[in-house]
């Protein structure tokens, strides 16, 4: 109840598409139920948690923040959604992101942007972005609207958003959490993950979300770890890989000496550092930038006029027309830019020279990382390369904007388990993040070395 009180009091920050205080409540009296009869309680026993709204739930509506699915009402719920409710997690609302998790900073939400609760220590009164896609889940958070949120993570998505408003973040290896019933962006980079205060939470709700759904094709056979148990945060015997190509260009100085700061910090826990190489960096945000609009063009077909959502049928206008309005109406301008760049990069003619040389860098991508596992356990890197930007500062300038997933978008490439936790704050006051890769699988490592920074 004190955190619907708190949602209702939080309205200008615009992070909840629907409110299901109902839902949330139910958990918390199944809990003293359970409590009365001396049951043993569910893992997330009465947590009131929000969902992304990239994830469907049953019987309530669920748009991924565009016009095109509005009205849409699944009559099921994602595997990962279904996962919480088992483990004892009760839903506050549906929380607002970039339509179609395409964007950095929540403003291609047709719902209207979200707003980061955090403001420059000098007064500069300029609302913030709060980080996107799961903007809508790293504000809520931040501003203590719910302790803990779903987001996804296809180029940082989970990450970026954690770094920008000061809390943890962490996009499992892929495979781990099912993509059933999650609205598909990118499928072969698409990863469901948690967002939370701290390691801790965010060990336990990625506890409850993951685990082998024979619904998704691409969900990995393996029992879930038990993370939260396993949290160690001496890093005693470990290496720790800093990528010399994340040195890029106008790195800004407080972005160095964070990084800087992180690797005292591992040190100081009992790491070893060393420096490591990852020579395809540089290709890494072309390549996201062919495969993601790529694979998004393909899986936003289905959306017609027919089956879902919005239906914009003009005067005696034939099936043709109906599908071309509904397109034209229901879809944002980010999300037909991904279209037609992916259309054109699978078309017979450009395909080879785009989509196929992509996806051959993408290989060398994955090849360099595990090459750097050669000589390390894990990497440690900067997750953005700068601060919170203001509100409608790159908006106008898609390249300012897709820049800013330089850092996260490898690991995404590769599949690989990557962390965002927070670094401290920038001479404005404003959140920085640290981002920790590791190996496929290996969420323990990461999730012990962001305890150690933490
Ligand atoms: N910012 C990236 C994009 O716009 C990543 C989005 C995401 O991870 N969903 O594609």
């Amino acid at each position: 109840e004190a955190f619907n009180a708190q949602v209702a009091k939080a309205k200008t920050l615009n992070t909840f598409l629907v409110e299901t205080p109902e839902h949330a409540l139910a958990a918390a009296k199944a809990t003293d139920d359970a409590r009365a009869k001396g049951d043993e309680l569910k893992p997330l026993a009465g947590v009131p948690i929000g969902m992304k709204d990239l994830f469907c739930t049953k019987g309530v509506a669920s748009t991924a923040a565009s016009h095109i699915l509005e009205g849409f009402k699944p009559e099921y719920g994602s595997t990962v959604s279904q996962n919480l409710w088992d483990a004892g997690a009760g839903m506050l609302g549906k929380l607002n992101m970039d339509q179609f998790a395409m964007g950095s900073s929540n403003e291609t939400s047709y719902f209207g942007n979200v707003i980061s609760p955090w403001r420059r220590r000098d007064g500069g009164n300029a609302p913030l972005a709060p980080g996107g896609s799961s903007g809508g889940s790293s504000a809520a958070i931040a501003a203590r609207l719910c302790p803990a949120a779903t987001g996804t993570d296809t180029g940082g998505s989970i990450r970026q958003p954690a770094a920008f408003t000061g809390i943890s973040g962490i996009k499992p290896t892929y495979g781990r959490c099912s993509r059933w019933g999650v609205v598909a962006f990118s499928s072969s980079l698409d990863q469901a993950g948690p967002m939370a205060r701290d390691v801790r939470d965010c060990a336990i709700m990625l506890e409850a979300m993951a685990g082998f759904d024979a619904k998704d094709a691409t969900s990995l056979q393996l029992d879930v770890p038990r993370w939260e148990a396993g949290l160690n945060a001496s890093l005693a015997g470990k290496r720790i890989g800093i990528p010399k190509e994340y040195r890029v260009d106008n790195m800004p100085a407080e972005i160095e000496a964070l990084w800087q700061q992180g690797i005292q910090w591992v040190k100081d826990a009992g790491a070893e550092v060393v420096e490591v190489s990852l020579p395809h960096t540089k290709y890494a945000l072309p390549a996201y930038y062919i495969i993601a609009p790529a694979e998004a063009s393909s899986n936003l077909a289905r959306y017609d006029g027919v089956r879902y959502g919005l239906r914009d049928l003009p005067e005696g206008a034939n099936l043709q027309d109906m599908y071309a309005a509904t397109r034209a109406e229901g879809f944002g301008a980010e999300v037909k830019r991904r279209i037609l760049i992916g259309t054109y990069v699978l078309s017979a003619g450009f395909y080879d020279a785009y989509f196929t040389q992509a996806s051959k860098v993408r290989a060398l991508i994955a090849r360099d990382f595990d090459e750097a596992w050669k000589s390390c356990d894990l990497l440690l890197t900067p997750t953005a390369p700068s601060a919170a930007f203001a509100l409608g500062e790159k908006s106008a300038d898609p390249i300012a904007m897709y820049l800013n997933d330089v850092f996260t978008v490898p690991s995404s490439l590769a599949g690989l388990p990557a962390m965002s936790v927070p670094g401290g704050l920038d001479k404005d006051g404003l959140p920085l993040g640290l981002q920790v890769i590791g190996k496929a699988l290996d969420e323990q490592g990461v999730l012990n070395a962001c305890l150690a920074i933490e």
